[in-house]
């Protein structure tokens, strides 16, 4: 399969009648903002059509169809004019542009956004998250550092290509046997992304997806080609893990050690080391009492033993978590009987179209159209991140606050309660099991076109809200002393999300090791480094991880972007390291805890993988969007102590 990179700018040679029917699927306000560009006409912004941005709701904006049809016919005639010759006006200025973006988020957005806005949206077609002024470093001092990165999933591919433009040597250590990261290693039945897929791709690789949320197979293949694309694979060990890495102080290197499946093992040097181990890959096994015993076959969502059949079996899923809620329908079509056992519900939203293709019509639109699929991504990036983090920020004022924590969070609680009992059919036994009894944003909310609460409503499915209390030989006895017998036991029960960069042994500074150093309670400086363990630069690290949807892959770029600014300091200084100050450090990771705690994922208490078993969040990003990308945006010299190429570390750490 391939997945081709989307154009945008495909000549029109098709009939009136093609471009009549295409338009039909088109998302209006994006078309709208489309048109000012074809047109030159900004009045069309201007006037009384304009969407209103609402909780998961309606794709147009609530534009009414008389309005739709209205913005069609103008477009019909513009496209038509383009076929038939006409040329594009010229851009419009700066503040047209704005007050576009305006028009398609629904509101006045402060200066502050501004030029986030306008570099996201890319409109001259320049690359949004290029690291700045790499070429001002000569060659011979890039061919004499050389990065070793941890990792060939989305991050870790992403360092490669920016390393590889930048003409730094680099290497990649990839413990699976391809690329992919998480989309290499889940497989199990269902998987699919849960951000809308136009923006969980690169910002320098659009891509035309097959569907609005494509499933894992296509995931992967498309981060196989960006690395084909790349040549990136040739740079990789496949294979081989990193086992431990340790700052040599003498020489301010970083002395990695590696072991391949075969048991072969090497010591690699680098200047510096870049992980991109993601936070989401050791499975987490419960601890429930004789778990050993199970006599049938059981695994972990995330190690999918695909060669049991599981038609006519009786099977038990734990958890109802992302993983669960994506597999567990597809397990019930053909298992005999589902039990699935249920702790926590899930918050859901409604995405009408999370299993579609994107219909031929809209691939036409997203080719053809100039600037749509500029805007169309843009409006799906704001709807999915910024547009709803108001509605999971805590009002101190708001009363009781276990459903919750604002006026705002209670509106998003009402529209998502009012999808569920929509969807239970007046089940009501199935609907009190089914809403959860904490604020939507505690956990994350999974996005859902009623898969879920049906697979749910099937008679070979039983969900079981009355805790696990053992297992035994034959399946599970609840605390109620129910026993369900099954065949096969499997766990969705997530991952050790919170032992960032374990189980590698990882010694910095002093003889530093960092799990001790970090006792269960992980933290660095935006992210990505850590007092001690200089050149040592994290990808998706602490406090970078996003709930209310968004796309990670926003975060990764950001980071490698920085990480490239650190490692051209370093090169424009003629240093050997960099390592931030323990004073930054604390104080930024104060304000990380304290916004943390206003957000609903911090101030709930409902068990979730955002918390460590300390109870702090130690995953999440609690600002905007914007506030990450303009705190990563050049790295702050003040912010690091530098040590030079023929000081120890020893030394520099002494003053010396
Ligand atoms: P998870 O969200 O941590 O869910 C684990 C589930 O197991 C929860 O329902 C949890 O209940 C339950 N559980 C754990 N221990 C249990 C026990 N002893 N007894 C009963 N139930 C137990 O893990 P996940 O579903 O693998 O998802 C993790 C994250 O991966 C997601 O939040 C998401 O970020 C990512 N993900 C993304 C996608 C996607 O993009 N398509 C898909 C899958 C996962 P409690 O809620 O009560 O703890």
């Amino acid at each position: 399969m391939t997945i081709q990179r989307i154009q945008g700018v495909e000549p029109i040679t098709e009939d009136d009648a093609f471009l009549e029917k295409v338009l039909e699927h088109a998302h209006i306000p994006s078309l709208m903002c489309a048109l000012v560009h074809i047109t030159g006409d900004a009045d069309l912004i201007r006037g009384d059509i304009r969407p209103e941005i609402s909780f998961f709701g309606d794709e147009q904006g609530n534009i009414t169809e008389d309005d739709q049809a209205k913005i069609r016919a103008l477009a019909l005639e513009a496209l038509k004019k383009l076929r038939d010759g006409a040329k594009l006006p010229p851009p419009p200025s700066q503040a047209t542009v704005s007050e576009m973006v305006d028009f398609i988020v629904g509101r006045e957005l402060s200066g502050d956004y501004g030029e986030f806005l306008h570099s996201e949206l890319s409109l001259n077609g320049e690359d949004p998250y290029k690291p700045q002024g790499l070429d001002r470093i000569d060659d011979a001092t890039k061919q004499d550092f050389k990065v070793l990165v941890i990792g060939g999933g989305m991050s870790g591919l992403l360092a490669g290509i920016r390393l590889q433009e930048a003409g730094i040597p680099f290497e990649i250590v990839e413990r699976h046997q391809d690329v992919g990261g998480t989309w290499y290693q889940n497989t199990y039945p269902g998987c699919r992304v849960d951000s809308p897929n136009h923006i969980y791709s690169y910002s320098f690789r659009p891509t035309d997806w097959p569907k609005y949320y494509s499933p894992q197979n296509v995931l992967r293949e498309y981060f196989d080609q960006v690395a084909v694309e790349h040549g990136l694979k040739r740079h990789t060990r496949f294979g081989t893990e990193v086992t431990e890495a340790r700052f040599d102080e003498d020489t301010a290197t970083w002395e990695v050690r590696v072991k391949t499946h075969d048991g072969h093992t090497e010591t690699l040097r680098a200047n510096a080391v870049i992980s991109a181990v993601g936070q989401l890959n050791r499975p987490k096994w419960p601890d429930i009492p004789g778990q050993d015993r199970f006599q049938g076959i059981s695994f972990h969502s995330t190690e999918w033993e695909h060669e049991h059949d599981l038609s006519g079996k009786k099977v038990i899923v734990i958890g109802t978590g992302a993983s669960a809620f994506q597999f567990a329908p597809e397990v019930a079509k053909e298992a005999a009987r589902v039990t699935i056992f249920q702790r926590t519900p899930p918050w859901m939203a409604p995405v009408p179209t999370y299993h579609d293709d994107v219909p031929e019509e809209m691939h036409w639109l997203l080719n053809h159209v100039p600037y749509y699929v500029k805007w169309y991504r843009f409006a799906m990036f704001w709807n999915a991140a910024e547009g709803i983090l108001f509605a999971v920020q805590r009002d101190p004022a708001w009363g009781n606050q276990n459903n919750a924590i604002s006026a705002e969070n209670d509106e998003l609680r009402q529209v998502l309660t009012d999808w569920i009992v929509e969807l239970c059919e007046g089940d009501e036994e199935l609907a009190a099991k089914s809403i959860p009894s904490y604020p939507p944003g505690a956990k994350r909310i999974l996005f859902d076109n009623g898969n879920w609460i049906r697979a749910l409503k099937r008679d070979n499915v039983d969900l079981i809200t009355d805790p696990i209390a053992e297992i035994t030989e034959t399946g599970v006895v609840t605390e109620s002393g129910a026993r369900y017998d099954a065949d096969v036991l499997i766990y969705g029960t997530g991952f050790q999300a919170s032992r960032f960069l374990w189980p590698m042994k990882i010694t910095g500074r002093g003889g530093v090791d960092l799990q001790e150093h970090w006792d269960g309670d992980p933290r660095a400086y935006l992210g990505v480094t850590i007092p001690n363990f200089p050149n040592l630069f994290l990808c998706y690290g602490p406090n970078t991880n996003i709930v209310v949807n968004g796309s990670i892959i926003f975060f990764s770029e950001c980071e490698v972007r920085y990480i490239l600014g650190c490692i051209r300091e370093l090169m424009q200084r003629g240093d050997a390291a960099l390592d931030v100050k323990q004073s930054v450090h604390d104080a930024y990771n104060k304000r990380i805890d304290e916004a943390n705690l206003n957000m609903a994922w911090g101030a709930a208490n409902v068990p979730t993988w955002y918390k460590n078993a300390k109870g702090r969040v130690t995953q999440n990003w609690p600002f905007s969007l914007v506030e990450f990308w303009k705190q990563t945006r050049e790295p702050n010299p003040d912010d690091f102590e530098f040590i030079g190429p023929g000081q120890s570390a020893k030394q520099a750490a002494s003053g010396g």
